[in-house]
C-alpha cells in the first residue's frame, strides 16, 4: 500500500517528455527548420544530465481519424500521396521529404500520447518535443513549416476523449497561429490566447479577431510590436494573460511553445531572453496548478537559434519540474529601446472587458 502510494506520488509529481528519431527524418533540405533544431536539444538534455530526470511518452502514429479532426480528408490523402512520390514544396516556406508523412502522424500522436499521460495522471505536466510544428497549418492547407496542426488535433481529441468543456490554448511563439486560431474561432470550448509579432507572419493576429458565433470571446490576440523583452511579455502574461485565463477557468492548458522570440533567433525581432521564457512557462504552470490540478501540456513549434533554442528548452523543463523559478542570469542586448505597450495592453483589456 505504502509502495504504491509512494509511486503514485512520484507519477504525480512527473514531467514527460516525446521525443522519437521519426521526427529527424523530416528531411527539409536548407532550411531553418531542420532536425538539428531536436538534436541540440536531446543532446544538451542529456550533457546537462536533466534528460534522465524527465520520464519518457511513448508516441504513437495518429490515425487518419485524429488527424482528421482538424484537417480535410482531402488534404490528408495529398499529404500522404505527396510524400510517397518523394516529397517536395507545398508553398513558398514549407517542404515535405519522403518520410514527412510518417513524421506528421508521429508529431500530431505524440502530443496525443503526451495530453493522455497529463490526463491520465501518469505524469504531472508533459512537453512534446515533436517536428514537423503544427500551429500554422489550417483544415486545408499547410504553411509556415507545418504539415497538420497537432495542438488543434490534441485538443479536439482531449474534449472528445475526456468530455472536457474548456481548453486553453497559450501560443507564445513570436509568429501568430493562425491555423489553431481558425480551427476554434467559433468554438466557445476552445479559448485561444496568442502574443506574436506584429505586423509579421502570416499577417493574422489583429487584436480585433476576437472570435465569432458562440466563440465570440474566446479568441485574444496580443499583437506585439518588435523589439519586446522579457518586462514588456511578463506585463502582458501577468496584465492580460492570467485575468483572462482565469475568468475562462479551463479544465487544461496547452501551449504552442515557440523560441523564435529569443533576442539571438534569426528569424524575427524580438528580446526575449532564456529567463524571460522561464518566467513566463512558470506563470502558465501557476495558472495550470491553480485553475486545473496542474495539468498541462506544452508542445514545440519554433525556435531557430540553436543554442537559445536548446537552452530555453532546459529552463522550460525545470520550471516544469518545479526546479527553478527562472531567475536565470544573462540578459539579454538590447537592440533598442522597448516599446511602450501599455495602451495596447489597455485597448486590449477593453475589448476583453478585462477590467
Ligand atoms: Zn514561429
Amino acid at each position: 500500500m505504502l509502495i504504491q502510494l509512494t509511486s503514485a506520488i512520484i507519477k504525480a509529481m512527473a514531467t514527460g517528455y516525446v521525443y522519437h528519431s521519426i521526427y529527424l527524418q523530416h528531411d527539409t533540405g536548407q532550411h531553418v527548420e531542420v532536425a538539428a533544431r531536436l538534436e541540440a536539444i536531446i543532446s544538451y538534455l542529456e550533457k546537462t544530465g536533466l534528460k534522465s530526470k524527465l520520464t519518457p511518452i511513448e508516441p504513437r502514429p495518429a490515425t487518419v481519424d485524429e488527424i482528421a479532426l482538424v484537417h480535410q480528408k482531402s488534404y490528408i490523402k495529398e499529404i500522404e500521396e505527396k510524400a510517397a512520390k518523394g516529397g517536395g514544396a507545398l508553398d513558398p516556406d514549407t517542404v515535405m521529404s519522403p518520410d514527412s508523412y510518417q513524421a506528421a502522424l508521429y508529431a500530431a500522436g505524440g502530443l496525443i500520447r503526451a495530453t493522455e499521460a497529463v490526463m491520465g495522471g501518469e505524469v504531472a505536466n508533459a512537453f512534446a518535443l515533436v517536428r514537423p510544428p503544427g500551429h500554422h497549418a489550417t483544415a486545408g492547407q499547410a504553411m509556415g513549416f507545418c504539415l497538420f496542426n497537432n495542438i488543434a488535433i490534441a485538443a479536439r481529441y482531449a474534449l472528445g476523449k475526456y468530455k472536457l468543456e474548456r481548453i486553453l490554448i497559450i501560443d507564445f511563439d513570436v509568429h501568430h497561429g493562425n491555423g489553431t486560431q481558425g480551427t476554434f474561432y467559433d468554438s466557445p470550448q476552445v479559448m485561444y490566447i496568442s502574443t506574436h509579432e506584429y505586423p509579421f507572419y502570416p499577417g493574422t493576429g489583429d487584436i480585433n479577431e476576437t472570435g465569432s458565433g458562440e466563440g465570440r470571446g474566446t479568441n485574444l490576440n496580443i499583437p506585439l510590436p518588435a523589439g519586446c523583452g522579457d518586462s514588456e511579455y511578463l506585463e502582458v502574461f501577468e496584465q492580460v494573460i492570467a485575468p483572462a485565463a482565469r475568468r475562462f477557468n479551463p479544465q487544461l492548458i496547452l501551449v504552442s511553445v515557440g523560441y523564435d522570440g529569443h533576442w539571438a533567433d534569426p528569424l524575427a525581432m524580438m528580446n526575449l531572453s532564456v529567463s524571460g521564457f522561464a518566467k513566463m512557462t512558470g506563470i502558465i504552470k501557476g495558472l495550470a496548478d491553480e485553475l486545473c490540478n496542474g495539468r498541462l501540456v506544452l508542445t514545440l513549434e519554433g525556435g531557430y537559434n540553436l543554442e537559445a533554442l536548446a537552452g530555453s528548452v532546459k529552463a522550460t523543463f525545470d520550471v516544469l519540474l518545479g526546479n527553478a523559478s527562472g531567475n536565470i542570469s544573462g540578459a539579454p542586448p538590447r537592440r533598442s529601446e522597448p516599446p511602450d505597450i501599455e495602451s495596447l495592453i489597455g485597448e486590449i483589456k477593453k475589448i476583453h472587458g478585462l477590467g
